[in-house]
């Protein structure tokens, strides 16, 4: 299990990681989301052990992660740290490149070896190829297979896929993380992407200005997100005031709603006025005002029309059971 327990790191008066703490563990995989400088980075780079921290520890099993002032190499073994700059040799093969990471011991097997984690990659035709000739996504791929080619206890992966485009981005995903969990690796994900998050996390940690602002089971995260902040990790989101739905509501208090939660009624809804529609392949994604000004998006597999009035409503479940503070 890895634990991290109330780290705290500063670049010079700059305080980056405030008492983050979370347990995870073996074989699971977390996801750490969170707008851009909020942390992420930093977190990935304390637990590998490349930061002095002010204080706090972290410690994988019984073995204590213990920093650059005790590790002559940067980095624990037992752990993989994939960076967003991809650290390659770029004067030598994708082949090379991988085969640099593996055990000289088992010389005969690093073949077959490199070939499974090439296809993992999607780049069997690529052993060959020096790397300064691939493209940034073919280079973040074989930054990928270098990490997994000693198989880790623990994967750390930020930001995996920045570079990688959106065609070969879900074939990856869907290829790679199923891959992980069969290996038993533990996962630890920095991401900004919810296509990465979704379907593959077990947990998230939510981070904000460097705290803690979350630590859930991703579905349930994603289903009550709590704060606006949160939700807007996933998607386009509705800060809807109470009064929309009951008179007897409140002033003050708020539902958030994602787009696909919004629904178009023949009656009991309130009313908007269309000002946006967006084609969005299996449906679209429209944008009303209220009487009041307060905007709303929704989606609707039916086309509506700007400047046309419609009724909105959201499921009664959602009013009774959904937390909001801000
Ligand atoms: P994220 O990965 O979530 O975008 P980072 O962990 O990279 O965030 O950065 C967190 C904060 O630390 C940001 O405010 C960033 O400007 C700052 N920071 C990151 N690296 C350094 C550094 N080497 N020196 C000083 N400040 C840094
Ligand atoms: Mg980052």
């Amino acid at each position: 299990m890895l634990k991290v327990d109330s780290i705290v790191f500063s670049y010079a008066d700059k305080s980056v990681l405030k008492e983050v703490s979370f347990d995870l563990e073996k074989g699971k995989h977390l996801a750490v989301m969170g707008e851009s400088g909020s942390g992420k980075s930093t977190l990935l780079k304390a637990i590998y052990g490349l930061l002095h921290l002010t204080s706090g520890e972290i410690s994988w099993g019984t073995k204590r992660v213990l920093g650059p002032n005790f590790n002559l190499v940067p980095g624990e073994k037992y752990m993989k740290y994939v960076a967003q700059d991809f650290d390659l040799m770029p004067f030598t093969t994708v082949a090379e490149n991988i085969a640099e990471h593996l055990s000289a011991f088992e010389q005969e097997t690093h073949e077959a070896r490199i070939l499974e984690l090439l296809q993992v990659i999607e780049m069997e035709n690529y052993a060959g190829t020096k790397v300064k000739s691939l493209s940034g996504g073919q280079q973040q791929r074989v930054a990928l297979a270098r990490a997994l080619a000693q198989e880790p206890e623990l994967l750390l992966l930020d930001e995996p896929f920045s570079s990688i485009d959106q065609f070969k981005k879900n074939e990856l995903r869907y290829k790679l993380f199923p891959y992980l969990k069969e290996k038993g690796i533990t996962v630890i994900n920095a991401t900004h992407d919810p296509n990465d998050v979704l379907p593959f996390a077990d947990e998230v940690l939510v981070l904000q200005h460097g705290e803690t602002m979350a630590l859930k089971p991703t579905e349930q995260l994603y289903r009550n997100p709590e704060k606006t902040y949160i939700a807007s990790l996933f998607d386009v989101v509705n800060r809807l005031p109470l009064q929309l739905f009951t008179e007897k509501a409140p002033k003050g208090e708020f539902l958030l709603a994602y787009p696909h939660e919004v629904h178009i009624t023949e009656e009991n809804g309130f009313e908007v006025y269309v000002i946006n529609t967006h084609f969005k392949g299996s449906s679209y994604l429209a944008q009303g005002l209220t009487e009041d000004g307060v905007s709303v998006f929704f989606t609707t597999e039916q086309a509506v029309k700007v400047h046309e009035k419609i009724l909105l409503r959201v499921p009664l479940l959602l009013l009774k059971t959904r937390k909001s503070s801000s």
